[in-house]
């Protein structure tokens, strides 16, 4: 159980920004406005996801750290609304680390913990905590010492999890996200909307100039179109800066922030008449589209997809980012 756990882990979890998105994506799963992320040593000492969600019944926290158990599974593999469902992360990160859970859900009178060393589970016993949930790994890959080798300098993977944390904090402005730990200055990004009211333009280009900076948001031209049931929305703008790269492009299907060649693809492409080959246009893209018109379970990590009509998604883009540059006189 735990080789299988940690074979799964190579898949799951490279490095603690993967740790990171994991733990991230599940308070967001779990419903919570405010996500606090505390990493010390890189992530590699210490990774802590502190969330207001909805939390974990004492009943269910021994079944969370269990393989495959995931309480989000639907009938159809492929209608996937929440961002996890395979039941795989926190069992993969119990196999490479030492895992503790603290959860408390509204109605219960306690919180509970459970804390997994080695594959070996100890708990559920009660302990103190406010409604939500408090993740804490440590010693990431303390079992697996060929992948410590692989890990990068503290800097390096603070700066990877600063990244992911952008990446998902873009498509969910009605969320706080705070980020510190002791090799990092500390990141806040308050919510631009409050939660239940519909994201407007501004509550998203309010989120988009907190991760890119004001002068993406002045210079952004907005995207809205659709074309047989896909939708596009975002920004996009040409940067004012010369060192912008593929981390400045972001994309996300429903919701879930993906990172696809074709979407890129089709980006550049929309601007190779106006922009340097050797220069990448900034982008924020969110597609929109029926669940079984696109497959995003391809890959573990859940950063690859598979359109059904690959040539509609990129015609659309392109076709929509032309029609706004050829509006604005650019
Ligand atoms: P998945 O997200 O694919 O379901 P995980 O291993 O990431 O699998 O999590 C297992 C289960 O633990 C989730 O389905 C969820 O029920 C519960 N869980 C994990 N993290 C949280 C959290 N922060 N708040 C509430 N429930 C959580
Ligand atoms: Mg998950």
């Amino acid at each position: 159980e735990t080789i299988i756990n940690q074979i799964a882990a190579g898949e799951v979890i490279e490095r603690p920004a993967s740790v990171v998105k994991e733990l991230v994506e599940n308070a967001i799963d779990a419903g919570a406005t405010r996500i606090e992320i505390v990493t010390a040593g890189g992530g590699k000492n210490l990774i802590r996801v502190t969330d207001n969600g909805g939390g974990i019944p004492a009943d269910e926290l021994t079944l969370a750290v269990s393989r495959h158990c995931t309480s989000k599974l639907t009938d159809d593999v492929h209608d996937i609304r929440a961002l996890g469902f395979r039941g795989e992360a926190l069992p993969s990160i119990g196999s490479v680390a030492r895992l503790s859970i603290k959860s408390r859900t509204t109605d219960a009178d306690s919180g509970y913990e459970v804390v997994v060393r080695g594959g070996h589970l100890e708990g559920p016993r009660p302990t103190a905590i406010n409604r939500g949930t408090i993740v804490e790994v440590s010693d990431l890959f303390y079992a697996t010492p060929a992948r410590l080798k692989f890990m990068k300098t503290d800097r390096a993977e603070s700066t990877a999890i600063t990244e992911v944390v952008k990446r998902i904090a873009i498509s969910f402005p009605q969320i706080r996200f705070s980020i510190a730990g002791t090799d990092r200055s500390p990141l806040e990004l308050p919510a631009t909307c409050s939660a239940g009211e519909t994201v407007t333009e501004t509550a998203m280009l309010e989120r988009i100039s907190q991760v890119l900076g004001a002068d993406f948001s002045e210079n952004a031209l907005a995207l809205d179109s659709e074309r047989e049931g896909v939708r596009l929305t975002g920004f996009t703008a040409i940067p004012s800066f010369n060192r912008a790269n593929s981390l400045h492009q972001f994309a996300y299907i429903n919701g879930r922030p993906v990172r696809d060649k074709q979407v890129f693809g089709a980006l550049r492409g929309a601007y190779s008449d106006v922009i340097a080959r050797d220069r990448h246009p900034v982008g924020v893209l969110f597609l929109q589209l029926d669940p079984s018109h696109v497959d995003v379970n391809v890959h573990p990590a859940k950063a690859d997809v598979r359109f059904r009509d690959p040539g509609l998604v990129r015609g659309l883009i392109v076709g929509t980012i032309r029609h706004a540059l050829a509006q604005s006189g650019i």
